[in-house]
């Protein structure tokens, strides 16, 4: 399906809200106003509202820091490392990004790893693949998190609401301020948070406050908080959203002053030469050197490494100081660090939920839409749970909507 195609019927005006702005959220802002653009009708300008409970794009997250003594940065990508363009409709929507260069293709030399072993046998190195055009991978630069700031950039018609995070539904009748009790009584006698005359919603946040009404509420949480905003709200489709699983990743972030102090591993000096490691172990599934990334070569250098998400599943309520001695010890294994050439910037992130479970057998979710409401559960967990998801979950919310225009 194209832009184009999702603009065969007429928006009129609504008013719709986002719950997320990570990058479901935003694509789904893009494509929204793109269809209204192309709509042929003057009225029908959707006035769109993202709230996002952070400061930043979800789960496309960088974090740096800089070395007083150089003014040089490390730099992790410690969410999304990549991502793919398979279908015809996301490699023409990528196109753009692509040209200015904002968006690079990422040809790495990929290898698989098995960490050194306890009686001192040196880690072993196989080559395995390069990421090339056939099977393109792209990144985003300077940094992941660049895409997202500019699609944010070009929205015209969205109003982005960040520190904001949108009460569950029917939270606001927890706690009452005075105040609030003449509005709860109102709500109650509407059906809490909907009201079925306008087929509006009215969002709060998380002190009670109105986030004002809407025609249509897309939520984008990853399913674990989608449940906790819906328990209470009467969506036809809830049982549906604890369906897929989520696992979690914790992420490693490593760093050296230069590459003078880099372990052989990572100096270049091994063959063969590798941008990627899929490691051979019980804890840590995969190794990224950031600065060996197209437009990364100004950075110190710097390594991200994320745990295997059965492990990190396993371990996701343990403490985190806890969690990063056991990372740093598997990863010490795997690039056979000494003394002189271990990192001098280590950190660690949790990601409660990062990752979807594919089942190749079962039919994919797609969007769930509660029609009467006119809301909508979406995000990447409703397909493969990677970024081009995000796009095909978008696509779908737009037609739904434009189908009930
Ligand atoms: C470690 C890791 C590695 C990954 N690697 C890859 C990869 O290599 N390739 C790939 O394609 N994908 C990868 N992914 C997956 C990719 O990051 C996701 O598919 C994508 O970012 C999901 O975007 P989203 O908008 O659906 O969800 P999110 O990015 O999770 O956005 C949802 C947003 O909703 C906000 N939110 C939640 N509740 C509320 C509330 N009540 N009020 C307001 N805001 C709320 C959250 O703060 C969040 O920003 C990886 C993810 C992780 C964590």
């Amino acid at each position: 399906m194209t832009d184009h195609a999702l603009c065969s019927t007429v928006l009129s005006d609504p008013k719709i809200a986002i719950i997320g702005g990570g990058l479901t959220g935003l694509l789904t802002a893009t494509l929204l106003e793109r269809a209204s653009n192309q709509s042929s009708s003057s009225s029908n300008t959707p006035q769109i509202t993202i709230f996002e409970k952070s400061r930043s794009v979800g789960r496309l997250a960088t974090r740096y820091r800089s070395d007083s003594k150089t003014d040089k940065n490390w730099q992790w990508s410690f969410g999304a490392q990549f991502f793919t363009a398979k279908t015809t409709d996301f490699q023409q929507f990528i196109a753009a990004w692509l040209d200015t260069g904002l968006l690079k293709p990422w040809c790495a030399e990929v290898i698989e790893l098995t960490p050194a072993s306890d009686n001192g046998q040196s880690p072993n190195i196989q080559s395995k693949e390069q990421w090339d055009a056939v099977h393109a991978r792209y990144i985003s630069t300077p940094k992941m998190t660049s895409w997202g700031r500019e699609l944010a950039a070009a929205l015209k018609h969205t109003t982005i609401v960040f520190k904001t995070r949108v009460a569950p539904l029917t939270q606001y009748l927890h706690h009452q301020s005075p105040q609030q009790s003449q509005r709860q009584i109102q709500h109650q006698t509407h059906n809490q948070t909907f009201n079925q005359n306008s087929k509006q919603t009215e969002l709060f946040d998380e002190t009670g406050a109105s986030l004002g009404w809407f025609d249509w509420v897309i939520f984008t949480a990853p399913n674990g908080q989608a449940v906790e905003l819906m328990a209470d709200s009467g969506f036809n489709q809830q049982d549906k959203i604890t369906k897929p699983q989520m696992q979690a990743c914790y992420t490693l972030m490593l760093g050296w002053d230069d590459v003078q102090k880099l372990p052989e591993t990572l100096n270049g000096q091994l063959t063969p030469q590798w941008d990627v490691a899929y490691l051979n172990s019980a804890i840590l599934d995969r190794i990224f050197i950031e600065h060996q990334k197209p437009a990364h070569d100004e950075l110190l250098p710097s390594v991200t490494i994320h745990a295997r998400n059965d492990w990190s599943e396993a371990h996701v309520d343990d403490d985190i100081e806890t969690v990063k001695e056991q990372l740093l010890q598997a990863a010490k294994q795997a690039l056979n660090w000494k003394e002189y050439s271990a990192p001098s910037q280590t950190d660690c992130h949790r990601w409660r939920y990062a990752a979807t479970i594919v089942n190749k057998d079962t039919e994919e979710l797609g969007i769930l839409i509660d029609e009467t409401k006119q809301w909508i559960v979406s995000g990447d967990w409703c397909a493969k749970g990677n970024i081009e998801s995000c796009y095909r979950m978008a696509q779908q919310t737009v037609k739904a909507i434009m189908q009930t225009q």
